[in-house]
Order: C-alpha cells, then structure tokens, then sequence
C-alpha cells in the first residue's frame, strides 16, 4: 500500500505550500543542518524559520547540501520587530535571503504585530508588499496577528496576508482567530502544532499539563494505532490547517511527517477542540514590543 501524500494548501495568490512543513525554532544552529537535512530526506518541503532564531544561514546549507531542487521546497522566514519599518524590513529580507543563501524567499511573514507601534507594523508590511511586487518573495504573510491586529493591517494593505502564523494546539485553539482567517482566506499555519510549548522544559510554571500526555488524545491514538503527535497534526491537517512541527530526533521527524493516511472521525475531531483551555502558552501578541523584546538581527 503506498501512503498518500501530504496534502497542499493554496495560498490567496495560488501559490501552493504543503500542509505539513518543518520548525527549527530552539533549534540550536550546530543541529539545525542535520534536522533540516533528515526532514528533507524524510519528504518535508517546507521549512519554517524566521530571523529571530538565529539558524537561518543552516537552514540554507542543509537545502544546498540536500541536493532536492530548490524550487521543489518552500522556505519561510520571519522578519523581527527589531526590523520594522519600510526600509529597514527591506534589508531585514536581504539579511535573510543573504543568510539563507538564496534570491528568493517564498513566504516572508511579521513575526509579531507590534501594536504598540502601528506605524512601524504598518511601514514593515508595506515593505513586504513591495518585495512581493518586485518578485523577490513569492507569498507574504504575519504571525501572532490577532483579529484586532489583522482587521488594523486589512484597513491599511494592498495585499492581504497569505498566512497568519499563530499558536494553535488542542490545549489553544483560538477559534476567532480561526474564523477571522477564514473570512478573509487566510490560511491559519499553527505554531506550537503538538503543544510544545505546553511541555518543553523551562518554559511557563510548574503547573502546565502536556498535550502529549493527555487521555483523550491518548484514548484517540490508541484506537488508531498512533502516536498523539501523529493524531494531533491528523486534526491540523483534517481542520484545513498547515501545521509546522519541530524536531531534532530523527524518528520523531519520521513520525510526525507519517501522517497522510491517517482519518479521525468528526467525534474524534470535535473531542480535541473541546480540549481547548482558552490559555495561550506563548507571550500575549499585544505584549511584545521592540523596548522589552528587540535584539539585534545580524548581516548576512
Ligand atoms: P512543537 O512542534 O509543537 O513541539 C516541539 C517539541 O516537541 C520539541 O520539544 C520536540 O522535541 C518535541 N517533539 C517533536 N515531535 C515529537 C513527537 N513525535 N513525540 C514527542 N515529542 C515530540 O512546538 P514548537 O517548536 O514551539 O513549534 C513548531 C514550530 O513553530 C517552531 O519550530 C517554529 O518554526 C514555529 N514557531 C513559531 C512561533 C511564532 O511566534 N511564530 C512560535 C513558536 C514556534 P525534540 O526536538 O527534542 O525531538
């Protein structure tokens, strides 16, 4: 029996991107070429990064040295608050595009909304739309953007997001961040896709529950003969998610990509969205401002 394969998204422009891509954030830079690498070997084509996590330069080694064909995978990265603004995003791309070894960037999303500093946020976005005009990205997108923040940049922009990159695991499901993408096409990429950030150490307090341990998504992995990873990005993907998740274990790599054939049923579905807490592990969007979370972004 062959398995079917990973299936795609079409993104408002119609570019496709696979549902499932790969995360190298914590991704340490001395591993990230060998987790690039067997992720590509593995069947991965898309790859997630983003400039604030400092492995962009071995994210492009590893597509180098893999000898897939470059335009064969998808690569996205994320522009920092430190960065915003209309030319300073405009070198933040050909600082990453320099890191990453290539022309071309596919998808170039605002890793955060700045709203403390709309008129930056506003200005970076400008500059990515200028990138897309000029072809030097293929896609354009945000992350953590909110309904507030999305309904803010849909006043101002030309062209509208392709993607918003948010946190979303059945612990945080973030339903009006879902719909809102949805009503204007956007795709919901999930970050967090197994809830990693409900369980990866020294993170949050002592009181978080983990998504891979929990009983419901236990009982649904075991009456399929699955992993929980394997069943909660079967939900990102049955939900018309992408889902990126990381890893540097290479059987972990293989498990999580060995997802196409597997079908919950909408019980099984609709149980995990009733997992949703309504806490969100990562930093309130809102929160995050160039005074308490910039740093300095490197040349190329
Ligand atoms: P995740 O992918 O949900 O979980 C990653 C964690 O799960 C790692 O500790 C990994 O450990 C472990 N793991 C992976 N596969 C597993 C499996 N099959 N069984 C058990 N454990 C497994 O969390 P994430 O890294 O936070 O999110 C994924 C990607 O989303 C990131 O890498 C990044 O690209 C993106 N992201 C974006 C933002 C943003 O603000 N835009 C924020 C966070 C993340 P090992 O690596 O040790 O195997």
């Amino acid at each position: 029996m062959t398995t079917p394969p990973i299936p795609t998204l079409t993104l408002n422009n119609g570019v496709t991107i696979p549902a499932l891509g790969f995360g190298v954030f914590q991704t340490p830079p001395e591993q990230t070429v060998t987790a690039v690498r067997t992720a590509l070997e593995v069947g991965y084509r898309h790859i997630d990064t983003a400039a604030a996590y400092g492995n962009e330069r071995e994210v492009g080694r590893a597509l180098r040295e893999s000898g897939v064909p470059r335009e064969d995978v998808v690569v996205e990265t994320k522009v920092w608050v430190s960065d915003y603004g209309f030319d300073a995003t405009l070198h933040a791309f050909e600082k990453s595009a320099g890191k990453l070894g290539l022309d071309v960037i596919d998808v170039l999303v605002l890793h955060q909304p700045l709203p403390s500093e709309p008129d930056l946020a506003a200005d970076a976005y400008r500059a990515l739309e200028h990138l897309l005009a000029e072809g030097r990205v293929r896609a354009i997108g945000v992350s953590n953007f909110m309904p507030d923040h999305l309904e803010r940049l849909l006043g101002d922009a030309t062209v509208a997001p392709a993607l918003n990159q948010v946190e979303v695991h059945p612990y945080f499901r973030q339903p009006d961040v879902l719909a809102t993408d949805a009503e204007h096409g956007i795709v919901t990429q999930a970050w967090s896709p197994i809830g990693g950030i409900t369980f990866y150490p020294g993170w949050g307090d002592g009181a978080r529950r983990s998504t891979l341990q929990d009983p419901t998504i236990g009982r649904i992995a075991a009456a399929h003969g699955r992993t929980p990873a394997q069943v909660m990005l079967g939900w990102h993907l049955q939900q018309g998610r992408s889902a990126i998740p990381k890893s540097v274990t290479p059987a972990r790599i293989a498990e999580n990509f060995a997802v196409a054939d597997l079908t919950l049923t909408d019980d099984e579905l609709a149980a995990i969205d009733a997992l949703d807490t309504g806490l969100r592990g990562g930093p309130d969007p809102d929160t995050v401002t160039v005074a308490g979370w910039g740093r300095d972004i490197p040349e190329a």
